[in-house]
């Protein structure tokens, strides 16, 4: 036995695997040419940003358009940034909007797939087999230095003023030990991190072929990187290389800070002896800054909307959210949708090509407006099932109120829908209970308010004539007719143009006489089509409704 393999034994007696093992555990998919295996990797911090829906929905597409894969990894190695089941949260985040991964976790302690197991934590084994290989073949060692001694190699480069800093080269004190001399401290019991010994000149350039950015040129990577830490943990790096090589990922799509990486991610996968994946790095997504007029990040701290959870609280269906990303992801999707309508967004040709390099910039009224499209595109019952389903978790009091009569509730929300032009006041689900409210006697409060040219005098003659003709069977062409047959005799003309020819000739027109009948029954000027609207509230309530807002003009 050499001295590296003697070594290799001291620091992982238990490894008895080797990585053709796991080459053969884990086996090549079986996917058409061109398939693509992508995975969102989150830490498991409870939040998840709206970036990190924006990136899994590239995973998902790039996976689905292309007949491949897409899974979800937690990646837990960096124990300060995680809290307790903080996976719940980002997976009830996807299922929200529809991220659907074909394998990996899929809740708290549960995963689906046969490349797991999918949280890191639980791959320790699968990292101490290509660290013990690595030992092996004399390409990484164990490093003793303490937190002090670092600190003070630090220092000296400082004054040195050595272009690069860190552990390498005639710096890295431990990387060359005698077995001896490592036998000795870790028969002691010193604690130590595994290091890569690294085989990178930082005269030798690299390139790389980013698929959204084109090739890029890197220098070398030189230091010796700590591929476990002192607790066996490997660091996001070592297990980055295993895990997307076991795991047969094609495609690595992630954030563009890690692009500073990617030298050091390349002597991994050489060192490993792993085929290298292909980077797609994403840019984050941006937001106009109100105060500069320029790009921003979203951030965590100041824009609520940076969380996925806004969007689930404030109610936005999951087709608008997706159909916006969509935008977001490459710039041509509305030109495609507007050619195919009735699509899946799956088989949209998406391209990484296409996607931003300098970051997609987020805009909640864009957003918002996306929402009015789509929920006005749905009919009643779809709406009444989505504002349930979203007022039961988020608004328990409307949610008594609503769900006492579903079947009303499908007819208050089946007015001006299903139409050429329907309606569109609904982005949001939170946002149906101030757009119905006056549909319903428990949440009605009327604003009697009428428009400058209408006095409480006026309104009161209309409704008194009108009560009288008010026949709830009447189809929208008589019931109109009988509004305008009132205009008349109460001194207003049923003909509009003939209003604006001649507006000293009357006291106003047909639009007057219904604005009157219209805040009278529903206590707001602005409503869908009011003949509908009465229908729904049914005769009876419709001269309750008349009869209280007489007595109010009439005080
Ligand atoms: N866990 C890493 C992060 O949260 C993922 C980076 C990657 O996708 O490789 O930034």
């Amino acid at each position: 036995m050499d001295d590296n393999q003697k070594l290799a034994e001291l620091l992982f007696p238990d490894v008895t695997e080797t990585v053709e093992d796991l080459e053969r555990r884990f086996p090549q998919r079986a996917l058409p040419e061109g398939a693509k295996v992508t995975r969102f990797a989150p830490s498991p911090t409870g939040f998840l940003h709206i970036g990190g829906l924006f990136s899994a929905f590239v995973d998902v597409l790039a996976a689905k358009s292309s007949g491949g894969v897409s899974f979800l990894r937690i990646e837990d190695t960096d124990k300060k940034r995680e809290i307790a089941d903080g996976v719940s949260g980002i997976i009830e985040g996807f299922r929200a909007f529809g991220v659907d991964f074909d394998e990996g976790v899929t809740g708290f302690g549960t995963e689906k797939g046969d490349y797991g197991p999918y949280v890191q934590s639980c791959r320790a084994a699968i990292y101490h087999v290509v660290a013990k290989k690595l030992v092996q073949e004399g390409l990484a060692y164990p490093c003793f230095c303490t937190e002090e001694e670092l600190t003070a190699l630090r220092e000296k480069q400082e004054a040195a003023g050595t272009l690069i800093k860190g552990y390498f080269g005639e710096w890295a004190a431990c990387r060359n030990l005698t077995f001896a001399q490592q036998e000795e401290k870790l028969r002691s019991g010193a604690p130590y991190v595994l290091r890569l010994r690294s085989a990178g000149d930082e005269n030798r350039k690299f390139t790389f072929d980013d698929q959204i950015r084109g090739k890029i040129e890197m220098p070398e990577n030189i230091t010796d990187a700590v591929l476990l830490k002192t607790d066996g943990i490997p660091t996001y790096h070592f297990a980055h290389a295993c895990d997307d090589h076991f795991m047969r990922v094609t495609h690595v799509i992630r954030g563009d800070e890690w692009i500073a990486s990617v030298p050091l991610h390349m002597a991994l996968f050489r060192a490993c002896g792993f085929r290298p994946v292909k980077y797609v790095h994403v840019a984050p997504v941006m937001k106009e800054d109100e105060e500069t007029g320029g790009k921003r990040k979203l951030s965590k701290r100041k824009d609520p909307e940076a969380a996925v959870s806004y969007f689930v609280e404030e109610g936005f269906p999951k087709e608008a959210v997706q159909e916006y990303l969509l935008t977001l992801i490459n710039s041509n999707f509305e030109d495609w949708r507007r050619a195919n309508p009735a699509s899946s967004l799956y088989d949209f040709p998406f391209s990484f090509k296409k996607m931003s390099q300098s970051g997609a910039l987020f805009d909640l009224v864009k957003l918002r407006d996306v929402s009015k499209n789509v929920i006005s595109r749905m009919d009643g019952e779809t709406v009444a099932r989505y504002t349930l389903e979203w007022a039961k978790r988020y608004d328990p009091d409307f949610y008594a109120v609503i769900s006492a009569d579903t079947a009303y509730l499908t007819r208050v929300l089946s007015i001006d829908r299903g139409t050429a032009k329907p309606r569109k006041d609904i982005s949001v689900w939170s946002e149906v209970q101030g757009s119905v409210s006056y549909l319903y006697d428990a949440l009605f409060e009327p604003d009697y308010a009428l428009p400058d040219n209408l006095s409480n005098a006026d309104a009161s003659q209309i409704l008194r004539a009108w009560e009288k003709v008010y026949d709830a069977a009447d189809d929208k062409d008589a019931w109109f007719g009988r509004i305008k047959d009132l205009c008349e005799p109460l001194g207003y003309t049923p003909n509009v143009k003939e209003y604006k020819k001649n507006p000293d000739a009357y006291r106003g027109h047909v639009g007057d006489v219904s604005t009157v009948i219209r805040v009278a029954v529903t206590g707001r000027r602005n409503t869908p089509d009011l003949h509908a609207i009465l229908g729904v509230l049914g005769e009876a309530r419709v001269r309750a409704r008349i009869a209280e807002a007489l007595a109010v003009y009439e005080q």
